[in-house]
């Protein structure tokens, strides 16, 4: 039997927006993944100050937008009689009880003991992928996961690019390129719109829009 794709999407999410459905799906269509999970993360060690939103709220804004009928364009339409993958919030990577930061390195290790049969992806994008080295553990990273890296406006993804990161053979070998994601959306630039009640339509599923009003996020 073929080994079920699973793919580790960790992020800030704060809010979740186009740009991160547009990588799953691509990913998920190139790669045929199975399943997709979107992991906010609760800690991370890496950015200046700390999320905006809570947990909570981060992980409410993930399951809306994967569940409602605005994101239909954005799961994979399951050609050639396969499925389409699905995705789901995950909270492997949830606050820790003694408020510590999140390491990715310790999320994919869960996963691997939780679905020891299935083969592991990561999802990043370009920004994300080029300062690895910066991350707990790359080389570990690399060996716990496949790398499907994506595109981002700003960010070309290139061999040259990659060069800094100085992979091994075996590492590079692992590391898959996704040139097709063109989404200039980030989520700091939809805080300030948010804040400045500039619309953000077409970037925010509406059931997020409609959370992010209902709970007075990002004002
Ligand atoms: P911020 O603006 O707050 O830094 P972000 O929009 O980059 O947030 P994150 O939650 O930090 O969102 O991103 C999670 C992952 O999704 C990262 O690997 C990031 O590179 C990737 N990603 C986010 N937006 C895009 C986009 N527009 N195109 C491609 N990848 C993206």
């Amino acid at each position: 039997m073929e080994r079920m794709r699973v793919a580790f999407f960790g992020g800030t999410f704060d809010p979740i927006h186009r740009g991160h459905l547009r990588l799953a799906t691509a990913a998920a269509e190139a790669f045929a993944l199975d399943r997709v999970l979107f992991a906010p993360v609760g800690n991370q060690p890496l950015k200046r100050g700390a999320a905006i939103a809570s947990y909570a709220d981060r992980v409410a804004m993930a399951a809306l937008a994967l569940d409602s009928p605005g994101s239909e364009d954005a799961t994979p339409s399951g050609e050639q009689g396969r499925p389409a993958a699905r995705f789901s919030v995950s909270t492997l990577d949830a606050p820790r009880a003694d408020g510590s930061a999140n390491y990715t390195v310790d999320a994919l290790a869960a996963l691997a003991v939780e679905l020891p049969s299935a083969q592991i992806f990561t999802l990043a994008g370009a920004d994300s992928f080029l300062d690895l080295r910066r991350w707990r553990s790359s080389d570990r990273l690399l060996e716990l996961a496949e790398w499907i890296v994506a595109s981002r406006p700003e960010f070309p993804l290139t061999d040259d690019r990659l060069a800094p990161l100085a992979l091994t053979g075996a590492q590079r070998a692992r590391v898959h390129l996704l040139t097709t994601v063109h989404e200039a959306v980030s989520a700091t630039e939809l805080r300030r719109r948010l804040r400045d009640g500039e619309p953000c339509t077409g970037l925010l599923s509406p059931a997020v829009s409609a959370y992010i009003e209902a709970h007075r996020l990002y004002r």
